[in-house]
């Protein structure tokens, strides 16, 4: 007798990089869902999932789109999830879990936390995997292979409601992991979120030289810049989101960024050759034992 899928009916609320390779992912694997349902915002984004395949129905409702499902993921920018929590809330079915994929966890348990009707389990998660590209044609089955998705339950979540979450991660590949949720955030401050707004500032800095010189950073750009820009080519609204829903442990980071990058300018200015081949060779340091680990 064939095994039941892990679940009935999943919904994803988005459909971009992430919900796209969720959608990808669960058809791949098999056994995950019965049938895949999606919603989006717009109807340019709808036809394209419906024409590539990757969902059984397509939704331009939310609240259409979570009935009878026994797991909902929001797969939207952090800054929408408050909306689609309440436009979903009174829709969701009984004994359902509700999780997410947004980059920042304080917030979504504060946006999403409070409008999680009684009897619905509420486990948000992050998976550690993404690309500079976005939108439905941007995903693929293989995203979260040996990536790291953390999971930051709320205290008191039923643990077989993130036990079949960490199963989905797994089966699409993942590592898991849980993690308290203001830690998350100033982890991810630090190796995602200022990677990006330093990579968004540099790239706006090269822009704002005059023609000429800009000219000729293009032209020339090395393989330093041409990285910053590749990384500077995501998705606006999704880093807006991002920033303003990490505020604290980002400014954090920033400050302390600051101060560093204020010590070795002060290396530069008084030749202080020690120190700068030191932080050099921290950052190779840091470089090999990513690609030890093999997440580089
Ligand atoms: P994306 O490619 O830009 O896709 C965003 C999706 O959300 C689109 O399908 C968009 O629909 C939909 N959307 C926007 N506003 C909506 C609304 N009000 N209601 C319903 N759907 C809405 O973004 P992504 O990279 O997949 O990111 C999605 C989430 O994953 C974010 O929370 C982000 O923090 C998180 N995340 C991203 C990465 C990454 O590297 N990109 C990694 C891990 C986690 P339309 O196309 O119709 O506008």
């Amino acid at each position: 007798m064939t095994q039941p899928p892990l679940f009935r009916r999943l919904t994803l609320l988005g459909c971009g990089l992430i919900g796209s390779s969720i959608a990808r992912a669960a058809r791949a694997q098999g056994g995950v869902a019965g049938e895949i349902v999606v919603n989006a915002r717009s109807a340019k984004t709808l036809a394209r999932v419906a024409e590539l395949g990757i969902a059984d129905r397509v939704e331009a409702d939310p609240a259409a789109a979570v009935e009878g499902a026994d797991c909902v993921i929001l797969c939207a920018p952090v800054g929408t999830y408050a909306a689609l929590a309440e436009a979903i809330a009174p829709h969701m079915a009984e004994g359902a879990i509700l999780s997410d994929v947004g980059s920042t966890k304080q917030s979504v348990i504060r946006d999403v936390g409070p409008l999680v009707p009684a009897g619905v389990h509420f486990v948000p998660a992050h998976p550690l995997a993404g690309t500079e590209y976005s939108g439905p044609d941007a995903g693929f089955a293989t995203l979260f292979e040996g990536r790291w998705c953390l999971l930051t339950p709320p205290a008191g979540t039923e643990a077989d409601a993130v036990e079949r979450i960490r199963d989905l991660w797994q089966r699409m590949g993942s590592m898991v992991s849980i993690m308290e949720p203001a830690h998350h955030d100033r982890v991810l401050a630090i190796v995602s979120h200022l990677p990006h707004l330093i990579a968004f500032t540099i790239c706006g800095t090269a822009d704002d030289l005059a023609d000429e010189t800009r000219q000729q950073v293009l032209q020339f750009a090395a393989s330093g810049f041409r990285d910053f820009t590749r990384i500077a080519a995501s998705d606006p609204e999704m880093w807006r989101d991002v920033f303003l829903n990490n505020r604290e442990a980002l400014l954090e980071m920033l400050a302390r960024f600051t101060e560093d990058a204020q010590a070795m300018a002060r290396a530069v200015r008084w030749g202080d050759a020690a120190y700068i081949e030191d932080k050099i060779g921290r950052g190779r340091k840091i470089r090999r034992s990513l690609i030890e680990i093999n997440q580089a």
